[in-house]
């Protein structure tokens, strides 16, 4: 098959059609419409095969993630997700592999109404990359660098079982298969923060997501923000499968350094704190306050009140880490 019949099988026929789109796939550029009073957010994640996924990934997850990756940035920024284009490197054409692939893409954009709008297919080894945007009310988007001293921190869902996926694939740390599965899936089916990211817009003094791990995107808070942060370590929120894993300190070092969240971290002020926390409260996802930002410039983390030392390794590409 070639370029052009795989991108009509493949990308063309999708389950999002929407009305701002004015032209999709087919021309070369698509046009989409905006109105004044909005802005327009956009964002760019590449995965690359044995680098932000384990080689034997399944490709209906990689697709997802693919798109979850950059949902969760939307998400970040208090922004509705809407359009998508998609650059894609494949060694060979495997139609069941592509066709696997797309309903992990699709399936995604189906549930927010974000539309396949354009891309680019090139032969070469496994890459991904998705160009997302989204928009917000003008002027109302959420950033890293609006944190204040004394404003509250917290995150999203349950830290580090991604991280726990990937160690128990390279040294089978884990033994119970429900353990396992849970795990996985969270490394492979990430869910993004959409609904919660707009619900904060109105409530939160910045906002990141959770991809390079805990310490190190706080960090890029911090930075942003030019503030200090205290962590409390008992009260990171840990997966019941984390939890039954039996790892003790692994697993608090796997919700601080672990990477592949996607939840989302945010600063509240404290007059905004009661207010944001019932408003919330119907969102369907729990949110946990970890700590407070301080005037500090660093970051320290409590157990039980007293401080411990910090041990920070949150993944950089170009360090002699790797993620996977
Ligand atoms: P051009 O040569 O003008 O860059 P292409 O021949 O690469 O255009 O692509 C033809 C059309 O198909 C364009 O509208 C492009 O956006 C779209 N397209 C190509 N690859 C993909 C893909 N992987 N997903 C979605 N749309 C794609
Ligand atoms: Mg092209």
């Amino acid at each position: 098959m070639k370029e052009f019949e795989l991108i009509k099988q493949f990308f063309t026929e999708q389950p999002v059609k929407r009305k701002d789109v004015l032209l999709g796939i087919g021309d070369d550029c698509a046009v989409v419409s905006s109105t004044e009073n909005q802005n327009i957010v956009v964002t760019t994640d590449t995965l690359v095969a044995g680098v932000h996924f384990p080689l034997g990934t399944s490709p209906k997850a990689i697709g997802h993630k693919a798109v979850a990756v950059n949902l969760s940035d939307i998400a970040a920024m208090g922004a509705k997700p809407s359009w998508i284009s998609l650059a894609i490197t494949l060694p060979e054409v495997n139609d069941v592999w592509l066709s696997e692939f797309c309903s992990g893409v699709f399936e995604l954009c189906e549930f927010y109404n974000v539309q396949l709008i354009g891309g680019d297919t090139t032969q070469g080894p496994l890459s991904i990359t998705i160009t997302a945007q989204g928009i917000t009310p003008e002027g109302k988007y959420l950033s890293r660098s609006g944190a204040k001293a004394g404003d509250w921190i917290y995150v999203t869902g349950e830290l580090g079982d991604a991280a726990l996926a990937l160690l128990h694939l390279k040294t089978q740390v884990l033994t119970e298969k429900d353990i396992i599965d849970q795990v996985q899936n969270k490394l492979d089916f990430p869910k993004p923060r959409v609904l919660m990211g707009q619900s904060l817009r109105e409530y939160a003094s910045a906002a990141i997501d959770l991809s390079d791990g805990l310490l190190a995107d706080l960090g890029h808070i911090c930075q942003a923000s030019n503030v200090g942060a205290n962590v409390v370590l008992e009260a990171i929120p840990l997966s019941d499968a984390m939890k039954a894993s039996q790892l003790f300190d692994d697993s608090i070092n796997l919700a601080l350094n672990g990477g592949d969240d996607y939840e989302l971290l945010f600063t509240v002020s404290e007059d905004n704190k009661v207010g944001m926390e019932t408003a919330l409260s119907h969102a369907g996802t729990v949110i946990t306050c970890i700590g407070q930002i301080n005037a500090s410039q660093t970051i320290s983390t409590t157990l039980n009140n007293k401080a411990v030392p910090i041990r920070s390794s949150g993944f950089q590409h170009f360090s002699a880490k790797k993620s996977t």
